[in-house]
């Protein structure tokens, strides 16, 4: 049993309950235990981490639906042992299936060696790498903040606007965005694809040696021992207290719901959220099927999967000496039975060898992410009154950056009421 969760006697009468244990709920009972604050997290689950959790299956590490950490998120850094997570970093750029073969793009102003195979991949006009390239140099000079208070649209109404053939669109934007956003209709915030395609530009990919998990374990063992309660699910909150499945009442003076935004509106009260689903196909391979560390990109729009790694080219611990791992992302879908369609497609980008994969597991999730259409607004209140807050990606940005930021910013309010009152 981990160290927070070893001990299971009860602390003083709370100062704060925070419902949910995934990072945005770690983050902030970090920062009230830090403070020395008595707080106390009820988790529904059997672990910590929420949507960010890995598991072993057959010497294999899979996390619960592929995702990455851009290291440009500047809360990683403020708020974790890098160097204790053994970041593995994919390489910037992508390769770009087309239909005949993958070809290699990436940004010549960071790797000059990118730039002749960049410029020769059909994957957009002359004038479109321009214009990327020029947006890219733009964003790189821009501070996140004020590209989140640019005035608001589409992600697709604002590609469209920079000028962009639906060539490059197509075949790299699209796959690229709409497997990071978890939307290939491209519906969601501009502000959220500039902040992206920052974060991109400036920082990349990154999985801990020993899987996503690793990030909230961290955070959690932080936490003074028996300050998580797994297997505890909260069915009501009221001002002061917090009522469990089991039956318990448990009181203190402010509660903070920190789970994801659909249970957080129910338990609230607050405006309903949108969510968008994401599945992950695993597979074991005898040899990878692409060399390097690059993101591969579905260029031709078929589908299912818009992109795929060889995670255990980024990362060789996520899978036992001598064998590979690949996963496909299907992201906006939740289709547990795609692992077939999949498979015939990567036939298609790879070859009869892609019959002898192993299907390891299928994950999907309903609510992978926050809907984030435009007008979209991050920085959302976080206390609401009456010793009652609420944190999570719905909050902040959709993303592992805006829940630990809201964990964060939420643990602040907190304290700044807890100061109020003494
Ligand atoms: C497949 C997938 C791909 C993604 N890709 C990326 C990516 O590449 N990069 C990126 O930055 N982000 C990505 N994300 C999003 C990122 O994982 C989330 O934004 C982030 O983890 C949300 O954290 P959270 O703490 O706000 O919510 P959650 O992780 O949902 O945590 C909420 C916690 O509350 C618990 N809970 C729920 N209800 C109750 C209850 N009634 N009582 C007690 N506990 C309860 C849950 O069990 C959970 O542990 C991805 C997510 C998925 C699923």
């Amino acid at each position: 049993m981990p160290a927070y969760d070893r001990s299971r006697t009860e602390p003083d009468r709370p100062e704060a309950i925070v419902v949910g244990a995934g990072l945005a709920g770690l983050a902030c009972a970090r920062r009230l235990a830090e403070a020395g604050r008595r707080v106390v997290v009820l988790e529904a689950g059997d672990g910590v981490g929420g949507r960010v959790r890995s598991d072993r299956v057959d010497g294999f590490t899979l996390d619960r639906g592929f995702q990455v950490a851009l290291t440009s998120y500047p809360e990683l850094a403020a708020q974790l042992d890098l160097e204790a997570l053994e970041l593995r970093r994919f390489d910037p750029g992508a390769l770009v299936f087309t239909g005949r073969r993958c070809w290699r793009v990436g940004d010549p102003l960071r790797r000059p060696g990118d730039a002749l195979a960049s410029a020769l991949a059909p994957i957009g006009t002359p004038a479109d790498k321009a214009r990327l390239a020029l947006l890219l140099l733009r964003l790189r000079r821009t501070d996140p903040r004020t590209l989140l208070r640019q005035p608001d649209r589409t992600t697709a109404a604002a590609i469209e606007a920079l000028g962009f053939t639906s060539l490059l669109t197509e075949r790299f934007l699209r796959p690229l965005f709409g497997g990071i956003q978890l939307d290939p209709a491209l519906t969601t915030s501009s502000r959220m694809f500039s902040v992206i395609l920052r974060a991109l530009a400036t920082g990349y990919g990154a999985v801990p040696a020993a899987g996503m998990g690793a990030i909230p374990a961290q955070l959690a063992t932080a936490l003074p021992a028996g300050t998580v309660r797994l297997g505890c699910r909260v069915l009501a909150v009221e001002p002061g207290a917090a009522r469990t499945a089991g039956g318990d009442r448990l009181e203190a003076r402010y509660v903070v719901v920190a789970t994801d935004g659909p249970v957080a509106a129910g338990l609230l009260g607050l405006p309903p959220v949108a969510s968008r689903p994401a599945t992950s196909v695993w597979f074991a391979a005898a040899a990878p099927p692409a060399a390097g560390r690059r993101i591969v990109l579905d260029g031709t729009g078929a589908g299912p999967a818009h992109n795929v790694a060889v995670l255990s080219n980024v990362a060789p611990e996520y899978a036992p000496s001598g064998h590979t791992l690949v996963v496909a992302a299907c992201p906006g879908a939740a289709r547990p039975d795609v692992a077939p369609d999949v498979q015939a497609q990567l036939r298609r980008w790879w070859g009869p060898a892609v019959d002898g994969w192993r299907h390891l597991r299928t994950d999907v999730v309903d609510h992978a992410q926050p809907g984030s259409s435009p007008p979209f607004s991050p920085r959302r209140p976080v206390a609401l009154g009456e010793g009652l807050f609420v944190c999570g990606d719905h909050r902040d940005t959709p993303s592992i950056q805006g829940a630990l930021f809201s964990g964060r910013r939420c643990a602040d309010a907190v304290l700044a009421a807890l100061a109020a009152s003494a």
